[in-house]
């Protein structure tokens, strides 16, 4: 059983904590984020000790579950005293989602700082088209911090691909061989409207993850298993082959009703669902507070009430939320 202390009015426990540490990147995919950025000024940003204090009093309430993510992770300086810290508080499960291009030197420091498990963004394996999603990315830079992960013994790496009709839902076969070839699980997302793009027609260029199963279909047999990473993915697994294939579908499935939890943006905001505003404000608590963690602790106590129980994302492609994924912590 469970001992966290948070529960939302809908019975739900929250085990499971997010952590924005950037609103920054080196890369600007296209679904996440427009060409010409204007990033956060730094007085607004928590410090290091900050997450590490938000991250201690989500522990002390029964947190098993802590990701780090971004923007890109890997971009903010000192991210290994971060990781090191967090590392010591007795977490069953401590991940890092990053998109890779830093990895050919980080993998093995981050793996020695008490980091358990990677997920590596990866939506092409076609070095032009790498580039045109991620307008700045160099594929072979993140192949290689791929490999540098799978080197430094890591308890689990898997690949997000956002998958993107048109885009690079022809690379599916290619991907999957990829992740079966290289023993790392892979994880096929659909496009969520999170801040407005122009790029491309989000309603047009969704793919479901029923479409992505029928194309992974007609090249492997895909058997559902009940596994769970505590996360919102449904597994599948192959019979020649040990990795796990998830799908997370926000549209066609929702996870809403066994959702786990919450975010933190970089900027101290408690985002208590992906698909709505509702969220608090924890930089004014850690500030008001810096001595003790208790008006911290008490506050995301009450935070829980504000949780909703579901999103509403239509697949028309609108935009619902305003925010982009880099400052949501994806
Ligand atoms: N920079 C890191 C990375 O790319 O892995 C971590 C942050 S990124 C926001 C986390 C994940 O969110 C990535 O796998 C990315 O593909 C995904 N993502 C970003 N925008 C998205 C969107 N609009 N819909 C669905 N997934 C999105
Ligand atoms: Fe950066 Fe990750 Fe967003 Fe791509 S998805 S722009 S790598 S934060």
């Amino acid at each position: 059983m469970s001992k966290s202390k948070l529960t939302d009015r809908f019975g739900r426990t929250v085990n499971y904590v997010r952590l924005s540490v950037t609103d920054r990147c080196d890369f600007r995919c296209v679904y996440c984020m427009a060409e010409e950025m204007t990033f956060l000024p730094r007085q607004q940003v928590l410090t290091l000790e900050e997450i590490a204090r938000v991250a201690k009093t989500f522990v002390s309430l029964g947190t098993e579950k802590i990701r780090l993510t971004g923007g890109e992770p890997l971009v903010r300086k000192d991210i290994l005293e971060l990781v090191r810290e967090i590392g010591t508080y007795g977490l069953r499960d401590f991940a890092m989602t990053t998109n890779g291009s830093q990895l050919p030197t980080m993998a093995e420091p981050l793996q020695r700082a008490g980091l358990k498990r990677l997920n590596i963004s990866l939506d092409s394996l076609d070095p032009d088209k790498f580039a045109s999603i991620t307008r700045t990315g160099k594929l072979s830079q993140v192949l290689e911090g791929i490999d540098a992960a799978r080197a430094a013994g890591f308890k689990g790496i898997k690949l997000n691909t956002v998958v993107m009709k048109g885009g690079n839902d022809h690379e599916v076969p290619d991907l999957i061989e990829f992740a079966r070839k290289k023993n790392v699980d892979i994880t096929f997302i659909e496009e969520m409207p999170l801040g407005e793009i122009s790029e491309h027609d989000r309603g047009q260029a969704l793919c479901t993850s029923d479409e992505v199963r029928d194309i992974v279909r007609q090249h492997h047999d895909l058997r559902p298993t009940p596994e769970d990473s505590g996360g919102p993915a449904r597994y599948y697994r192959m019979s020649d082959s040990p990795i796990k294939v998830g799908f997370i579908s926000p549209h066609s499935h929702n996870f809403c009703s066994t959702c786990n939890r919450v975010r933190v943006t970089v900027e101290g905001r408690l985002l208590l669902c992906l698909g709505n505003e509702h969220s608090v404000d924890l930089r004014r608590v850690l500030r008001g507070h810096p001595v003790t963690n208790d008006k911290l602790r008490q506050t995301i106590i009450d935070s829980m009430d504000l949780k909703p129980e579901r999103h509403h994302f239509s697949t028309n492609g609108d935009v619902q939320i305003l925010r982009f994924m880099n400052m949501t912590g994806g």
